[in-house]
């Protein structure tokens, strides 16, 4: 058991921003007479001396008024989920502290959501997935620093070890399994010997093929924006096998090839244009990892698992288009005006994830030079100036701007004076 003195040292060492938080609750905690901890992932990187900024703390009882008054005293926003008692409070700065009721939690049908209740701190810390996860710490005024470890989480950490706290764990829940392998390969840890002959008797009965897609969705999001994907899915395949995702799904060799490649275009993205939008690593691999199931079976597995919209739209464009794409930019000729066409309406994530694919220097060599010098390429006049010029609206407007914009992208003229005097030209002709 480790001591209120150690754990203090260590909240003392947290950065400023979540140092007042925990401390600010604290004096809640006291005002308030209610006992308040510190738990889950939060208190398990604390312990690895790893960063964490999700704060994630139970209150024994009303968590969403204690999130009302906290998120009053740090001026900070708040969201209540009335109907699982919990809220999250959002400061100004971004950070964000997830506020609940100490729960306690059954499951009337294996896999399906639980019934929840209120319960006490040791109903809570028994509801979670893994020992290194079911760890607390108090954080109201006279415990303030008193560890809470049932399960032996601190053991298992310490020997490096992914274990579940009971054996109906992955029957309540399957996708802890997918958690126990993200956690396992993100930590370098092992998962436990008799947790992994339970998810060897959960694959028997096929648990994860039974869950609702979108909590498999969810979870399959969450292990492809890790660090190390690759192997998760490795892992996973060696454990469970993927065919609960779809059965004609595998998992080539080419495919960690690609994954790492995917990564260093990304690099090579945000080192270029570091004010561009942030992309969405997780989906060029998920495009890359369905890239190889029929354009129907993608359309029909997107579809089942309720992904978003404009998630579905990339990763389905990325199928049908990149052939067309790839056999357009690897020809000999091809004019700059062309190649902004074709790349222009696409996303940045599905021309990425072309210039990684595509087994043509040229084409690699198109899309670096298409983001590099035309991408941001844009006309300045506008409607008005063609008013002013005394054009009149209509198609003839369309016309005009594609052939001034032909001019700019392929370096004639620069600056909106140039432009102007260029569709002088034009109309004069
Ligand atoms: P991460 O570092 O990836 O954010 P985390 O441990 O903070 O990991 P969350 O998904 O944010 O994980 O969940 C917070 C806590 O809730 C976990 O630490 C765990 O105790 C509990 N938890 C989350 N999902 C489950 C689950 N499916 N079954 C049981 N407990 C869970």
């Amino acid at each position: 058991m480790i001591k209120k003195d150690s754990i203090i040292k260590l909240l003392n060492k947290l950065p400023s921003q979540l140092h007042d938080i925990i401390f600010l609750s604290r004096e809640l905690a006291k005002k308030e007479k209610v006992g308040v901890y510190l738990v889950g992932g939060f208190i398990r990187d604390l312990l690895l001396g790893k960063e964490n900024f999700d704060l994630d703390m139970v209150i024994e009882k009303n968590g969403i008024g204690f999130a009302t008054k906290l998120s009053k005293i740090l001026n900070a926003h708040l969201v209540k989920h009335r109907a699982f008692g919990t809220a999250t409070v959002t400061k100004k700065d971004g950070l964000k502290i997830d506020i609940a009721t100490c729960r306690k939690e059954f499951y009337p049908n294996p896999t399906e959501l639980p019934i929840v209740r209120q319960g006490s701190i040791e109903d809570d810390l028994f509801r979670r997935d893994f020992t290194i996860n079911a760890m607390a710490c108090h954080i109201d005024f006279e415990k303030f620093g008193q560890f809470v470890d049932i399960f032996g989480g601190l053991r298992d950490l310490k020997d490096s070890r992914i274990r579940f706290l009971h054996e109906g764990s992955f029957v309540d829940d399957p996708t802890r399994i997918i958690r126990a392998v993200r956690f396992e390969q993100r930590l370098d840890f092992c998962i436990d010997t008799k947790t992994l002959s339970f998810i060897k008797q959960a694959k028997k009965m096929k648990l994860l093929e039974k869950v609702q897609k979108h909590r498999i969705r969810d979870e399959l999001i969450l292990v492809l924006k890790e660090r190390k994907p690759y192997s998760m899915l490795k892992r996973l395949k060696q454990i469970y096998s993927l065919s609960f995702i779809n059965k004609n799904i595998n998992l080539s060799k080419n495919l960690k090839r690609v994954f790492c490649d995917i990564d260093k275009a990304c690099m090579w993205f945000v080192s270029n244009f570091p004010q561009r939008r942030i992309l969405d690593i997780w989906l060029m691999y998920i495009a890359a990892f369905l890239y190889d199931l029929s354009p129907r079976v993608l359309f029909r597995l997107l579809n089942k698992y309720a992904f978003f919209r404009g998630d579905k739209k990339r990763i389905i464009s990325f199928k049908k288009e990149f052939r067309k794409i790839d056999k357009n930019l690897s020809m000999e000729r091809l004019p700059v005006i062309k190649l902004h066409n074709i790349l222009y309406p696409l996303s940045y994530e599905v021309i990425i994830l072309a210039l990684v694919i595509s087994e043509s220097q040229q084409t690699k060599k198109r899309v670096r030079e298409f983001f590099l010098k035309y991408h941001h390429k844009k006309l300045i006049i506008n409607g008005k100036d063609l008013l002013s010029l005394g054009i009149k609206a209509g198609p003839e407007f369309r016309e005009i701007f594609q052939k001034v914009f032909r001019a700019k992208i392929n370096g004639k003229i620069h600056t909106k004076e140039e432009e102007l005097e260029f569709v002088k030209q034009i109309i004069s002709r």
